[in-house]
C-alpha cells in the first residue's frame, strides 16, 4: 500500500498517517519530522534548515529529494509507505515520479487530499501540542492531554512547534497555496486521486480513508 497524504499544514495528515501506520503496518515518511529530528540534533543539516522552517518557508527541492530517496530505499518501505508533507512542489512531484520508477516501476501510488477551511486550520495549529518522545499529537481544544501538558502514552512534557505561531502559520498557508496546491491538479490528471473532508472527527476521516484505500 503506497499512500500520499496531500493538504495544507494542519489538515490532519500527521494524525491520519499515524493511524494508517498502526492499521497497515507501513511507515510514515514525514519530511517535516525528519528535518525536525536534524534540528533537534543540531546536525549540519539541522543548522542549515532551522531558520527556513521557523519562517515557514520551504527547504530546497534537491535536499528534500535526497532525504526522501535515502528513506524510501530503507527495507521497511518495501511493502508500502505513507508520504506525509512530501511532495510540496511540482519539481518534488516530478522528482518523486523518477525516483519511484527507479525503485519499483509497478508501484501504484494512491493520493488522498485532506481538505479543511483555513480559519479552522489556524485554530487547530495554534492549539497543537506534540510529544517530543513518541510523536503523539494533541490539541488543547479538541484532544487535550489527560494530565496537564504531559503525554498520555509516555508521560513526556508536551511542546509547541516553533512554527506553530499565528504569523508563521499564515505564511505556511500562503506557501501551501502558491507551491503545493498545484499538485492537486497534477495528481488529479494522473488518476488514483481522492479527496476527503478533513473537517470531521479524526476517526471519521480515518474511516473514509481506509474505505478509499481498501476498495
Ligand atoms: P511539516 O511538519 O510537514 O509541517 O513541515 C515543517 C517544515 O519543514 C515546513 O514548513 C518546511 O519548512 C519544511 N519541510 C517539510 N517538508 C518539506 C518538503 N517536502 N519540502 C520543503 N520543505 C519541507
Amino acid at each position: 500500500m503506497y499512500v500520499m497524504l496531500l493538504g495544507a499544514p494542519g489538515v490532519g495528515k500527521g494524525t491520519q498517517a499515524k493511524l494508517l501506520m498502526d492499521r497497515f503496518g507501513i511507515p510514515q515518511i514525514s519530511t517535516g519530522d525528519i528535518l525536525r529530528a536534524e534540528v533537534q540534533k543540531e546536525s549540519p543539516l539541522g543548522k542549515q534548515v532551522k531558520e527556513i522552517m521557523d519562517r515557514g518557508e520551504l527547504v530546497s527541492d534537491d535536499l528534500i529529494l535526497q532525504i526522501v530517496e535515502n528513506r524510501l530505499r530503507e527495507p521497511d518501505c518495501s511493502r508500502g509507505f505513507i508520504l506525509d508533507g512530501f511532495p510540496r512542489t511540482i519539481p518534488q512531484a516530478e522528482g518523486l515520479d523518477e525516483l519511484l520508477k527507479r525503485i519499483n516501476p509497478s508501484l501504484q501510488l494512491k493520493v488522498i487530499e485532506i481538505a479543511v477551511p483555513d480559519e479552522i486550520i489556524i485554530k487547530r495549529l495554534t492549539n497543537r501540542r506534540v510529544c517530543p518522545d513518541c510523536g503523539q499529537l494533541y490539541n488543547l481544544l479538541l484532544k487535550p492531554p489527560k494530565n496537564d501538558n504531559k503525554c498520555d502514552d509516555c508521560g513526556a512534557e508536551l511542546y509547541q512547534r516553533d512554527d506553530d505561531t499565528e504569523a508563521t502559520i499564515r505564511n505556511r498557508l500562503a506557501v501551501y497555496r502558491k507551491n503545493t496546491e498545484p499538485l492537486i491538479d497534477y495528481y488529479q490528471k494522473k488518476g488514483n486521486f481522492y479527496k476527503v473532508d478533513g473537517d470531521q472527527k479524526p476517526e471519521k476521516v480515518f474511516e473514509e480513508i481506509v474505505q478509499l484505500l481498501t476498495n
